[in-house]
C-alpha cells in the first residue's frame, strides 16, 4: 500500500495552534488503530532551533537521537507515540545546508542548482524518509503562514505530493481563523475565503477546513464557508477554544475529522476508542483539590519557553485528580543585598512545592540558591531540573558543607570550588563549538532512594539531556558525608544523573530533563511523585494550621 499523508497548513494569522491540530489528528488517527506519523517544516534559515533564544522560539524540545526540534514535536509526542528523530523537523536552513553540502561535493554534476525542483525534491525526500518508518499516515505540519514567502518551496513541495500519489493518498488541511466582529454582531468568513484562495492560487485545494473561532459556528456559516472556499459542508470543522488542550482530539472526534480523513485517503478504520482521553479530559476539568507550584526560572515571563515542563506538571496534577496552580517567580527579584537579608522568603512562602528547571547562563542563579535553600530547610518538596539539580548542588555544597565558593564554572570559571564543571574542561581537552550531552543516556538508579521508588523499582533508566556542565565527583564524597545521596549515574559511573536528600520529604535533583518524556497519559513518575509530594506538604499544612487555631481559640476560650 502507497504511504499516505496528511498535509496541514495554516492561513490568517499565525498562533492558531498548528502543532496542536496536527498532534489531535495524530491521536485521532491512532486511537483508531493506525499507526502514525509526525513531522514539521519550519520556514526559517535557522539550521535548528537548538541556538535560537527561548523567548522568540519557546522551548527546544529534545527527542531521544538528541535532535533539538521545535517544541511543535512535544505536542506530537504527547498526543502520540510516532518515533520521533531529527528526521521529523526540518528547516530551510537546514534543508539548504544540505543541499549545498552536496553542491559542494559535485553530486549536482555541475548543473544549475534551484528552488525547484532540487529545494522541492530534498523536501519530498525528508517527508518519504519519514513515511518509509511504517507509518499508516504520516502528518505533515507545515510552519507560518500561507502566504508567506518562506513557506512557498514547502507548499510547491505539498502541491507536488499530490499530484504524483494521488487524492486518495493525500488529504489538505488548512487552518484558519473565523473571527466575531462586536460590531456587527456576526462570526466573518472573509480572512478565511482569502487564505484558501491564496492556497488556491498556487495549486493546492484544501480539503478540510479547520476554523478557529472563539463562537460555535452554525449551520449557516458552514454552509457559507463550504461554498465559498469549494469544500464539502462536513469538511468545515468549527475549532472552538477549549480550556485544555487534551479536550482538542474529543472536539475534533465530535466534528467527525477522523472519519473524514479517513475517507478521503479510501482507508478503513475501527471505530475509535478515545475512553482514556475522555477520562483525561474528565478528570482535568473536574478536580478533588488543587496544588499549588512555583517555579523559579529565567525566562519565566514567556510561557513557551518552558512548555513541556508545564505539561508535564499538569500531567502529575490530572493523574492525582488535582488542578495545578502555577506561579512563575522571576529569579533575578530573589536575590538578596547581603547574607542576611532574607526578604525572599515571603516570596516563597505557602507554596506546596518549589521547582527550578533547565536554563543556561548566570542571571537569576543567585536568586534560584536562595529559593532552594528555603525548600530544604524549611521540609518544602523540591524539584530540580538540569540548572535546578546543579544549583541544588552548588546550594549544598554552600550551605551544608561550608565552602562558601562553591559554584559552576558556567557562572564563575576560577571558582573556587568547581562543584559543577565541565568534564573535559578538567582533563584539558579544548572544547570545541557548542558541544552539549544531548538525548537518551542510561541512567543505573540506587536501590532503596526516592528516585527508585519513584521509576517503580527500576534499576535502569533511559532519560534526554541537554546541557554542557557536569556534577564533579572531586566533591562527592565531602557531600554524601554531609547527608546528599547520589541516587542515579551513568552505567559507567562518569556522570551523575540523580541527586537527593534523604529524610527530606522530596528533594530531588536530575541532570535530565524528565518533561520531554512525560505524556498525559503516562505521566512521568518524578513529576507524579513531586506533585504528590507536593499535595502532601499542602494538606500537613493545612492541618497544621487547623490545629493552631483550635489552639488559640481553646486558649481564648
Ligand atoms: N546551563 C547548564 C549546563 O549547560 C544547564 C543546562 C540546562 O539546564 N538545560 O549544563
Amino acid at each position: 500500500m502507497s504511504a499516505k499523508y496528511v498535509f496541514v497548513t495554516g492561513g490568517v494569522v499565525s498562533s492558531l495552534g498548528k502543532g496542536l491540530a496536527a498532534a489531535s489528528i495524530g491521536c485521532l488517527l491512532e486511537s483508531r488503530g493506525l499507526r502514525v506519523n509526525l513531522m514539521k517544516f519550519d520556514p526559517y534559515l535557522n539550521v535548528d532551533p537548538g541556538t535560537m533564544s527561548p523567548f522568540q522560539h519557546g522551548e527546544v524540545f529534545v527527542t531521544d537521537d538528541g535532535a533539538e526540534t521545535d517544541l511543535d514535536l512535544g505536542h506530537y509526542e504527547r498526543f502520540t507515540h510516532a518515533p520521533l528523530s531529527r528526521d521529523n523537523n526540518y528547516t530551510t536552513g537546514r534543508i539548504y545546508e544540505q543541499i549545498i553540502l552536496k553542491e559542494r561535493r559535485g553530486d549536482y554534476l555541475g548543473k544549475t542548482v534551484q528552488v525547484i525542483p532540487h529545494v522541492t525534491n530534498e523536501i519530498k525526500n525528508a517527508m518519504r524518509k519519514v513515511a518509509a518508518n511504517g507509518a499508516d499516515v504520516t502528518i505533515v505540519e507545515i510552519g507560518g503562514t500561507v502566504g508567506d514567502i518562506e513557506s512557498l518551496p514547502f507548499l510547491e513541495a505539498i502541491r507536488q505530493m499530490r499530484q504524483e500519489l494521488g487524492r486518495e493518498n493525500t488529504t489538505f488541511v488548512h487552518l484558519t481563523l473565523v473571527p466575531w466582529i462586536a460590531a456587527a454582531q456576526e462570526l466573518k468568513t472573509k480572512p478565511t475565503q482569502h487564505s484558501v484562495k491564496e492556497l488556491l492560487s498556487i495549486g493546492i485545494q484544501a480539503d478540510v477546513l479547520l476554523c478557529r473561532s472563539e463562537r460555535p459556528l452554525g449551520r449557516e456559516i458552514k454552509q457559507k464557508i463550504a461554498a465559498f472556499c469549494n469544500v464539502e459542508e462536513k469538511a468545515v470543522i468549527g475549532a472552538k477554544t477549549v480550556s485544555s488542550v487534551y479536550e482538542v482530539p474529543l472536539c475534533f472526534a465530535q466534528e467527525g475529522v477522523d472519519e473524514l480523513i479517513l475517507r478521503y485517503l479510501h482507508r478503513e478504520a475501527p471505530e475509535a476508542d478515545l475512553s482514556k482521553w475522555k477520562d483525561l479530559v474528565e478528570r482535568c476539568y473536574n478536580p478533588k483539590d488543587e496544588v499549588s507550584i512555583a517555579i523559579v526560572g529565567k525566562y519565566v515571563e514567556y510561557e513557551d519557553s518552558y512548555k513541556s515542563l508545564k505539561e508535564a506538571l499538569a500531567h502529575g496534577a490530572i493523574s492525582q485528580n488535582l488542578k495545578l496552580k502555577l506561579t512563575w517567580i522571576e529569579a533575578e527579584g530573589l536575590e538578596s543585598e547581603s547574607a542576611a537579608d532574607q526578604s525572599y522568603e515571603t516570596q516563597l512562602e505557602g507554596f506546596d512545592g518549589i521547582l527550578v528547571p533547565g536554563g543556561f547562563g548566570k542571571r537569576g542563579i543567585e536568586g534560584m540558591l536562595n529559593a532552594i535553600r528555603y525548600a530544604r530547610e524549611k521540609q518544602v518538596p523540591y524539584f530540580g531540573i538540569c540548572l535546578g539539580m546543579q544549583a541544588a548542588c552548588i546550594e549544598f555544597a554552600r550551605n551544608v558543607c561550608g565552602l562558601k565558593n562553591a559554584n559552576s564554572s558556567e557562572f564563575d570559571p576560577a571558582a573556587e570550588h568547581r562543584v559543577i564543571y565541565k568534564l573535559r574542561e578538567l582533563l584539558g581537552v579544548e572544547e570545541m563549538g557548542g558541544t552539549m550531552r544531548l538525548g537518551a543516556w542510561t541512567c543505573i538508579l540506587q536501590g532503596d532512594t526516592l528516585a527508585s521508588r519513584a521509576y517503580g523499582g527500576a534499576t535502569e533508566i533511559s532519560e534526554r539531556h541537554r546541557h554542557r556542565y557536569e556534577f564533579n565527583r572531586e566533591y562527592e564524597a565531602l557531600m554524601t558525608g554531609a547527608g546528599l545521596r547520589i541516587s542515579g549515574a551513568t552505567p559507567d559511573q562518569t556522570y551523575v544523573e540523580i541527586v537527593e536528600i534523604p529524610g527530606h520529604p522530596f528533594f530531588l535533583g536530575c541532570q535530565f530533563h524528565p518533561e520531554f518524556k512525560s505524556r498525559p497519559l503516562e505521566p512521568h513518575p518524578l513529576f507524579r511523585e513531586f506533585v504528590a509530594a507536593s499535595y502532601q506538604h499542602r494538606k500537613q499544612r493545612s492541618a497544621e494550621q487547623m490545629k493552631a487555631a483550635r489552639a488559640a481559640y481553646q486558649q481564648v476560650q
